[in-house]
């Protein structure tokens, strides 16, 4: 079978579209990219000239800094960019998170293909993000970080009434907790869902890094509230969203008695995880596709081929070469297991 020019390539620096001259979510810094969100496995700085979601701009400029030449691009909008058509459409994942849609402008050339790269995404929806959008396209690229049959995600709303039993509990036993998650994203989404269930069995305050995420989402426009910094000395029943980092630190070692600790992740899932987070309740919440979810978007798509990348690509590659797909896989250097989950 042959194929009309690929629209994305892998090089060196990233996926790379040769006919649009840009890359997206690169490795390294190149002229001009496309970044699809604000995880820093996907979003870093150095680029000539970036281009995100207008919904992520604020997000990608907390990353970034101010020296980042950046653009937003509203959701469902078309940009030329040389010879295709680019238009960005919700992953859902994080605010402002896209697939990045390109276009062919020669129909004799690339017989007016579209290929469509997922990003980070996650299929089931929740307010603090735009909901996941179907996108049509004659090529895929997704990412399939939960890329195997186990990996079903629970009910959201079973995991958030067992993170507040659990805080009860705790609050019951005269301790704090700490629950680990991370800052762009699910500190949010968690945030979000727990202050719809007011009122909460204590006070809840943020590490600095999940304030600044909650900055940047108040100022895209989710009506998230200004959340103190934790105290020197946490009361019984306070809770602390913060990131992993703060595990161990000296201010952990000075609060008596100690916090009980939970994370909230998609690897809680995984009993080898859990082994190495022994002492911390897990919650299984994720930002990204389980394995339902991965085939519902690719289904969603029609797309005639499929290019499998970032993640556990050969069982879901032997799986729907079964059911007749014609599928690649690429190999990135995304790195999700440590970055966003
Ligand atoms: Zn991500």
């Amino acid at each position: 079978m042959t194929f009309p020019a690929p629209l994305v390539v892998r090089r060196p620096e990233g996926l790379y579209c040769p006919q649009g001259r840009f890359f997206i979510d690169p490795w390294r810094p190149v002229d001009r990219a496309i970044l699809t969100h604000g995880h820093a496995d996907h979003a870093r700085a150095g680029h000539g000239h970036a281009l995100c979601a207008a919904r992520g701009l604020a997000v990608l400029r907390q990353r970034l800094g101010d020296d980042q030449s950046l653009e937003g691009l509203k959701f469902g909008e078309r940009l030329r960019l040389n010879d295709v058509w680019i238009s960005l459409h919700p992953a859902s994942h994080v605010l402002g998170a896209s697939q990045v849609l390109i276009e062919s402008v020669s129909p004799q050339a690339h017989a007016a293909e579209r290929w469509l790269v997922s990003g980070d995404y996650r299929v089931q929806n929740d307010p603090s993000c735009d909901a996941f959008e179907p996108v049509k396209a004659d090529v895929f690229i997704s990412e399939t970080t939960f890329g195997l049959p186990i990996y079903r995600w629970p009910p959201v709303t079973q995991e958030l009434v067992a993170l507040l039993d659990w805080w009860q509990t705790c609050r019951d036993e005269g301790r704090a907790v700490v629950v680990y998650t991370y800052a762009l994203g699910k500190a949010q989404r968690l945030l979000l869902a727990l202050l719809n269930h007011a009122p909460l069995p204590g006070p809840l305050f943020v590490h600095a890094s999940v304030a600044r995420m909650n900055e940047a989402y108040r100022q895209s426009g989710i009506a998230l509230p200004e959340l103190p910094s934790p105290p020197a000395m946490l009361e019984p029943g306070a809770m602390v969203l913060a990131p992993m980092a703060v595990q161990g630190s000296g201010w952990m070692q000075r609060q008596k008695p100690i916090p009980a600790e939970a994370m909230v992740s998609g690897w809680m899932l995984v009993r080898g995880h859990r082994r190495r987070h022994a002492g911390v309740r897990g919650f299984v919440i994720s930002d990204h596709a389980d394995w339902p979810g991965l085939l519902w978007a690719v289904d969603q798509t029609e797309a005639s081929r499929i290019i499998l990348t970032h993640g556990q690509t050969s069982t879901m590659a032997r799986y729907l070469r079964e059911k007749g797909c014609h599928v690649q896989t690429l190999e990135t250097e995304f790195d999700a297991q440590s970055a966003d989950v």
